[in-house]
């Protein structure tokens, strides 16, 4: 568990610690905590989006710590804690899209929020965004998607909610269940069927870039803490548009596009990673305004609220898209050789959903005998792709922390 230093000072007492043990493992140490640091202040809650995905955006003037108490989705009923947010007043507003309610209210350890969801909603996300852009304030963000189909389980037992804030200490812990959601991974293997990619001395680059995807599923399925799904598993050809509707639609947390380079130099070699420029953001933006998927959302009636929300969604992914690539070249390094400039951006059609945390893996150079030996070997691909993996299990406790912070 990640302990804030600051915020959550010294002063935590052994009380609000044992009474948040008793609560199981997922449940945060800051609930109910009187910390000596400063009472953060909240600034505005503001909803944006549709039935389909609805974002709600409280906005804050320091870093807090959030922790969901209820996750609703036995209830629909979600209770957030904002550690050491003072919320005097008590707020409330109507929703909008699947947030069909919500109110903020003041709690000895900061501010609870409680949203009521609509049936079939459940929260997609939660991260904490700290001043950039010319935004000069934090701004903690829920992200609710809709999942047609999905039943609740009713229960007669009490919301935990409630006895969570009166801190109870002999709280049984069946009555908070915080199973955490699998992360979803698309690995996307490049080219396939007549794409063949790029042609090396022993055969094509679509062929490695399929060996390692198949190697990396089985490294990230391994640990069963992420749901993997393949843009393609065996040699067929699939439209860069569709791999990017495949990642949308299948609500991914992190896209990884694999592919191997080639060029006029066989002495070139190394792996680079590659992340969206500025220039294909633009085109993004084009390109998800056709787009079935982003079409309901964009025809709202607030056109301002959508643009902001574009414009958050957008920021954000780059940010956390970044983030992945720093770890995934200091996890490469070491394993494989890089290429000295081995973090790029570049408008790769495959990059462009606006909401899906993306890279590019240049593997290697197929045209280098090296390095396609190194590729085609499935010891040293398997090592490979471990260090890709484990760059992703590095990247998620990081924005586990940026989120909990
Ligand atoms: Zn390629």
């Amino acid at each position: 568990m990640w302990v804030g230093a600051g915020v959550f000072g010294r002063n935590r007492g052994r009380v609000a610690m044992a009474a948040a043990l008793t609560l199981g493992v997922g449940l945060a140490a800051s609930v109910g905590s009187h910390a000596a640091g400063a009472i953060g202040g909240l600034l505005k809650v503001r909803l944006g989006g549709d039935a389909q995905q609805t974002r709600l955006v409280i906005d804050l003037d320091q870093a807090v710590s959030g922790k969901l108490v209820s996750d609703g989705v036995s209830d629909g009923h979600v209770v957030l804690l904002l550690a050491n947010v003072s919320a005097t007043g008590g707020l409330q507003g109507a929703g909008q899209g699947l947030v069909k309610a919500w109110t903020v209210d003041q709690t000895s350890g900061g501010a609870r929020v409680d949203l009521e969801l609509a049936p079939d909603a459940k929260i997609k996300g939660r991260f904490l965004l700290p001043p950039a852009d010319g935004i000069d304030h934090y701004r903690y963000v829920v992200d609710v998607v809709s999942q047609p189909g999905m039943v609740r389980m009713t229960s007669a037992k009490p919301p935990a909610s409630a006895m969570v804030l009166k801190l109870r200490p002999q709280i049984e812990p069946t009555h908070v269940i915080l199973a955490p959601l699998k992360k979803v991974i698309v690995i996307d293997p490049g080219h396939g069927g007549h794409d063949p990619g790029a042609l090396g001395a022993q055969g094509y680059e679509k062929d490695v870039n399929l060996s390692a995807a198949l190697s990396l599923k089985e490294r990230l399925e391994h640990a069963s803490r992420y749901r993997v799904v393949l843009t393609r598993s065996d040699d067929t050809y699939v439209p860069l548009a569709d791999r990017v509707r495949i990642a949308q639609k299948a609500g991914a947390d992190l896209f990884i596009s694999l592919h191997s380079d080639s060029g006029p130099d066989s002495n070139l070699r190394g792996a680079s990673v590659y992340t969206l420029s500025d220039k294909a953001s633009n085109r993004a933006a084009r390109f998800v305004k056709q787009d079935d998927w982003f079409m309901k959302a964009s025809l709202t009636s607030d056109r301002g609220v959508q643009d902001i929300l574009f414009d958050l969604t957008q920021r954000a992914t780059k940010n956390r898209s970044a983030a992945f690539a720093q770890t995934l070249v200091s996890r490469i390094e070491g394993k494989a050789p890089m290429l000295r400039r081995s973090q790029r951006d570049a408008g790769f059609m495959v990059l462009l959903a606006p909401d899906v945390p993306a890279v590019l893996l240049e593997m290697g150079f197929v045209s280098n005998p090296n390095d396609e030996r190194f590729l085609r070997d499935a010891t040293t691909r398997t090592r490979l792709m471990n260090a890709v993996g484990d760059s992703i299990d590095d990247y998620f406790a990081q924005s586990t922390r940026l989120a909990s912070r």
